[in-house]
Order: C-alpha cells, then sequence, then structure tokens
C-alpha cells in the first residue's frame, strides 16, 4: 500500500458490487491526489455478480478479472465486513474520515406481488432465494421447499429464467458451479419436476435476453413446453423490437416440443397472472397457486379473463424486480427506491448534499447489465473530482483513524489480503468437487478462513 498523506483527498466507496468497483477504478484513473476506501458489508467482494449472477453463468463472471483491477496492485484499501449504516458503524462517523462519500449500496428487497398467500412459507422473492443458491451468508438457512413435484416462478425477466434454469439443472450440472456444498445436497434430493415461469403478457411482449431463452431451450435434461393458448399458431404481428422478434421465434419453433421421458419440464405459461398463493393450514406451507388468464384486447392490452385455473406447486419464487432500502441520513424517493440525484450528486429538496453520491442501482434503480454500471460510475465520479477541491477536508483523515474507530466499534474489516485468503479457500474447496470454486456461506466460516479467527470448527469441503 502506497504511503498515504493528509495532503490527499480521501473518497469513501460503500458498496463493493459492479458500480463500486467502477467509481473506485474511475477515481483512481482520474490521476488525482485521492486515496480511495471501498467498504462492503460482506466480506467478499462483487455484490451481485457474486451473489446475484447465477452460478452456470461463468463466462459473466470473469467480469471479476475487471472489477478487481484497483486492489492489484493494492491502490485502493478494501474493507470487508463493515456495514454502514442501520446496525453498523455509522454513516456520520465515516464522513469524519473521507471528503465524500460514494454510496453504492444496490437494491436488494424483493418485490411483493400483493396476493393473498404471499406470506406463507415456501413463498419466496427471488432475491431470498437466488441469493441461497449463490451462497450469500443472510440467506445459508433458507431451506426452501424442493420436496414438491411442482414449483412456480413468477416473473417475465431474465432472473426468473434463472431461477428456472437453475432448478431444472441435474445436480451433477449444478456441480460443476459454485455453488456451496449444502445448496449441492438440496438440489441433489431435490423432487421437482415441473417448473411453471408465469408470465402476465403475451410470448410476443416478453423481453427475455435471446441468449438467456436460448439457454432454457438447451438444457440438457428438461424439456421446454410453451403454453399460449393456441396464440402463436393464430399467428400475431412481428414485433418491432429485434430481441423480441428474436424471442419469438424461439418460442413458436417450441410450441411444436412435445413432453419427452426427460427428468424435468420447464413450462412457460402466458398470459397468466397470480392472484393467490394457496397454503395448508393457518401459517402453514405453499400447496398451490391460482393463476388468472388474461387475453390481449383489440387495443392490444392484457386483461384478465376472470377465469381460473389451479397449479399444483409447493415453492413459489417471484422474479419481479427488486426496491432499494432507504439510506438512514439521505434523501429517499420511495417511488423510484432510489436515491434524489443529479447526475450522481445526491440532491436534498433540489439542492445537493455536499460530499454526497450514488452509483449504479441505488442511484437510477434496478435496471441494466453489468457493463451499465461503468458509465453510471464514471458519471458519478466526474461529479466527484468537479467537487473535490470545494469540500471540507476531514476531521480525521489517516486511513490509521478510521481502522482505529472501526475497531472501536468492535469490527475487524477483511482486507484484500484477508479476503484473498477466503478466496483461496474458497477455490481450494472447488477443486474438491472438480469446480473452480465452491463458495463459503455461513459468515462465521467466511471470516475463519479471511481473518483465521477461531470461529467453529475447521472448514470443511463443500
Ligand atoms: C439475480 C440477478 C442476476 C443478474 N444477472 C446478471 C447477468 O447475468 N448479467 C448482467 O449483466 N447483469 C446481471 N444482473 C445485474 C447486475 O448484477 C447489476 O447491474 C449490478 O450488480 C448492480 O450493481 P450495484 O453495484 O449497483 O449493486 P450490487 O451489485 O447489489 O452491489 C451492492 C453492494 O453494496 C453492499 N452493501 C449494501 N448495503 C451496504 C451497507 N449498508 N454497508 C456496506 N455495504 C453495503 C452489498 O453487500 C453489495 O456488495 C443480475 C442481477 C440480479 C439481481
Amino acid at each position: 500500500m502506497e504511503q498515504r498523506s493528509s495532503d490527499r483527498y480521501r473518497v469513501a466507496v460503500i458498496g463493493a458490487g459492479p458500480s463500486g468497483l467502477y467509481a473506485a477504478a474511475a477515481l483512481l484513473a482520474s490521476g488525482e491526489p485521492i486515496d480511495v476506501d471501498v467498504i462492503d458489508r460482506l466480506p467478499a467482494p462483487y455484490g451481485l455478480v457474486r451473489y446475484g449472477v447465477a452460478p452456470d453463468h461463468v463466462k459473466m463472471k470473469s467480469v471479476i478479472r475487471v472489477l478487481r483491477k484497483p486492489f492489484e496492485p493494492a491502490h485502493v484499501e478494501f474493507l470487508g465486513g463493515v456495514p454502514i449504516g442501520e446496525g453498523g458503524f455509522p454513516l456520520d462517523a465515516l464522513r469524519e474520515h473521507v471528503h465524500a462519500v460514494v454510496h453504492a449500496t444496490g437494491s436488494s428487497v424483493d418485490r411483493a406481488l400483493g396476493v393473498p398467500g404471499e406470506d406463507l412459507a415456501g413463498s419466496l422473492g427471488s432475491g431470498a432465494f437466488v441469493s441461497w443458491y449463490c451462497g450469500h451468508p443472510d440467506h445459508v438457512d433458507l431451506d426452501p421447499p424442493l420436496d414438491h413435484p411442482g414449483v412456480a416462478v413468477v416473473g417475465a425477466g431474465n432472473v426468473a429464467l434463472d431461477v428456472a434454469r437453475v432448478l431444472a439443472r441435474t445436480a451433477d450440472e449444478m456441480a460443476e458451479t459454485d455453488v456451496p456444498g449444502p445448496v449441492l445436497d438440496a438440489l441433489r434430493s431435490s423432487a421437482v419436476r415441473d417448473v411453471h415461469v408465469l408470465v402476465r403478457r403475451g410470448p410476443q411482449h416478453v423481453r427475455f435476453t435471446p441468449a438467456e431463452l436460448r439457454q432454457i431451450g438447451d438444457l440438457a435434461h428438461a424439456d421446454v413446453l410453451v403454453h399460449d393458448d393456441g396464440l402463436l399458431a393464430a399467428g400475431v404481428d412481428a414485433p418491432e423490437d429485434r430481441r423480441q422478434r428474436q424471442n419469438l421465434d424461439m418460442l413458436t419453433e417450441w410450441t411444436a416440443n412435445a413432453a419427452t421421458r426427460a427428468p424435468r419440464r420447464v413450462h412457460l405459461r402466458f398470459l397468466r397472472t397470480p392472484v393467490e398463493v394457496l397454503g395448508t393450514g393457518t401459517g402453514g406451507r405453499v400447496s398451490g397457486i391460482v393463476v388468472e388468464r388474461n387475453a390481449i384486447d383489440a387495443d392490444g392490452r392484457v386483461r384478465g379473463t376472470g377465469e381460473t385455473e389451479v397449479l399444483d406447486v409447493g415453492l413459489v419464487v417471484r422474479a419481479i424486480g427488486y426496491a432499494a432500502e432507504p439510506i438512514p441520513g439521505l434523501p429517499f424517493d420511495a417511488a423510484t427506491g432510489t436515491v434524489p440525484n443529479a447526475a450522481g450528486r445526491v440532491v436534498r429538496d433540489g439542492t445537493p448534499v455536499p460530499g454526497a453520491y450514488v452509483t449504479g442501482w441505488i442511484k437510477r434503480g434496478p435496471t441494466g447489465v453489468i457493463g451499465t454500471n461503468k458509465g453510471d460510475a464514471q458519471e458519478t465520479v466526474q461529479a466527484v473530482l468537479e467537487d473535490l477541491p470545494g469540500l471540507p477536508a476531514p476531521a480525521r483523515p489517516e486511513p490509521a483513524a478510521l481502522r482505529a474507530a472501526l475497531a472501536e466499534h468492535g469490527v475487524r474489516p477483511v482486507d484484500w489480503t484477508a479476503w484473498l485468503r477466503l478466496d483461496a479457500e474458497e477455490v481450494r474447496r472447488g477443486g474438491l468437487r472438480g469446480a473452480e470454486r465452491v463458495k463459503v456461506a455461513r459468515m462465521a466460516e467466511m471470516l475463519e478462513s479471511a481473518l483465521g479467527s477461531p470461529v467453529g470448527g475447521a472448514p470443511t469441503p463443500g
């Protein structure tokens, strides 16, 4: 680590997901005398690249090679395992150490369907379900019920397809990915046979990424069956959007598919809206889902017909989008789930809040691909660079002072070297399973691998 001095600027980036890491890289690339601390509540960096991107999307995860660049060689400090805000290190206390704070904390709250029965056991948001199979320490004990042949996945986006694919893959296929051992065990004993993807609109409307949809068709051990009430056979107007046309062509081709002896089936059910999740007894668990059939009216609008059907499912995963949680001390727009900002400068009642910036999903909402966060972060960093000369110097700018303050709060950060120890442990576990890595999911085990703290027993493979 370079020698730091108090005549330099200090910027804290909260959140080591793509937007935070692109921001750190842009701050570094500016060539200005800026020291950057990247802080994350988790001991591991990379945000949703690690805890959202599907385990079988190995190529997508290779973006990590780009995202880690600010730490190698160590130009930027990583402070992992440091939650900022409620229940963690106070934001005001952090502000004493830095000129500016870039908030890059993402949007992690599942949107609700707003239908009766949604809170039954076995009715989950995709955020929780995806976090579970991705080995997020907050969801290690989720224990989703996979003991029933039917599962409903509600949503018409790529996340719905990710969830359906993971459920439809065989355990042997998933063993080649980084899913934690207990997740693999659960998938191995899964009784799931029929994965119903419920899409409110018609096949001509869906905006899946065609490559994602293709992967459903390419599943080696699952049939894909299209349920469109004969819409495609009757003929629909070709959409103007190229991706929608590609999706439509694929779906039209698949209408000819018939069920084979494959162990699993993915049913793409169009023009279906869930209206109630059924359960067994009070406080019981999911036993089915009531779905209303929709029709497309003369104006091209999707309307409920009042006609319903019940699907026999034991698990419902809703993949209908994410919202952010307010950041204490910052303004928040509940309608958009974002922090109000102008080109990344946090704005309260039309006035910029000095030294406060946002980037990524917390800035623009949960949209776009990983690469979208690069331009987004560069815009925010531009604002930071313009403002830095006019921002008041922090009271305690020395790096040791922040470390000391964290220690006073009982926090021992996972720095980059410590993260690399955890990383190496995951690669070691991967070697035992023939995978590139196997994630360590329990927080105590993560910290033990990273910091060597005597927390619990020795790590076990997987
Ligand atoms: C299920 C899923 C699958 C996806 N798959 C793909 C894909 O295949 N390809 C693609 O291009 N894009 C994909 N995306 C989108 C992509 O992941 C996002 O564009 C990107 O991760 C958003 O980056 P971010 O930095 O804003 O947020 P995040 O990635 O969510 O990072 C936020 C970080 O902030 C940290 N944090 C939160 N609160 C605090 C706090 N209080 N204190 C300290 N740290 C905190 C979190 O731990 C996290 O590390 C997917 C998204 C999801 C949800």
